[in-house]
């Protein structure tokens, strides 16, 4: 629970409800998440070494080099990295855009920095990365500013090279989403209908939460075992109801 008594949706969120309505639940209105186990920073570090250098860029009026004819418009400054948009008095969804850029018309145009570790000209886009555009121009219109209805990805992939000695090279690739808006709308509706309700079932695809009920089952039959037999009578119906 937030300062202001919201529960704060997210981008981030709302693709835990798609993997798995329950580990969603859990997380929003427990505070339970998963282990996160061992992930690779990498990305990470180039998203920061991306946002240094296109701020280095924003007083001067210019693009990056890097992007030159490849992005309309110019970048925000001073930039907006956090979005908020109250839904009720409940909920509300926020997003942090990586960049931004305002064209011609004064109209906000949402960049989100993507690393590959395959040739993003050779394959389509990701729906999560489609939902992310939707989303920033969603928050961007809510806060009642002027959006061009689309947004940028702006890949870094790692090429072959026999001349690694002299520097790594890196494609870039641009691809430009239309955004819908209302899709981000109806998925916060979604989710705030599944916080609302009982906890849903576990996602088939997952191995963890049948391990679980494995494990409790196999410590339950060891706690069993010192319960009286009206406890433990009620303990045996409490379980069949939960995974009966
Ligand atoms: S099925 Fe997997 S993803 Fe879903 S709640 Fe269980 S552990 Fe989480």
């Amino acid at each position: 629970m937030s300062k202001d008594g919201r529960v704060w949706l997210s981008h981030t969120g709302l693709e835990t409800l798609e993997r798995c309505p329950r580990c969603f639940w859990l997380q929003y209105n427990k505070g339970i998440r998963q282990p996160e186990g061992i992930v690779s920073r990498l990305a990470n570090r180039f998203d920061v070494i991306l946002k240094n250098y296109f701020d280095s860029f924003r007083i001067t009026g210019e693009l990056p080099p890097m992007v030159t004819g490849k992005l309309d418009g110019k970048l925000q400054n001073p930039f907006q990295e956090k979005y908020f948009v109250r839904i009720d008095d409940q909920y509300g969804f926020f997003g942090k855009l990586d960049e931004c850029l305002i064209n011609d018309n004064s109209e906000y145009i949402p960049v989100d920095f993507k690393t590959s570790s395959s040739d993003p000209r050779e394959k389509d886009t990701l729906s999560a990365y489609q939902s992310q555009i939707n989303s920033y121009i969603f928050i961007i219109a809510q806060n009642k500013m002027k959006v061009a209805g689309f947004g940028y990805l702006v890949y870094v992939y790692p090429d072959q090279s026999p001349n690694l000695h002299n520097g790594f090279p890196m494609v870039i690739h641009v691809t430009k989403l239309t955004g819908d808006p209302e899709a981000t709308s109806k998925r916060i509706a979604n989710a705030i209908n599944v916080l609302e309700t009982k906890m849903p079932n576990p996602s088939s695809e997952c191995p963890f939460c049948n391990w679980y009920e494995k494990i409790k089952l196999e410590l339950d039959d060891k706690i069993l075992d010192k319960k009286t037999p009206k406890v433990k009578k009620e303990i045996i119906q409490n379980l069949e109801l939960d995974f009966g």
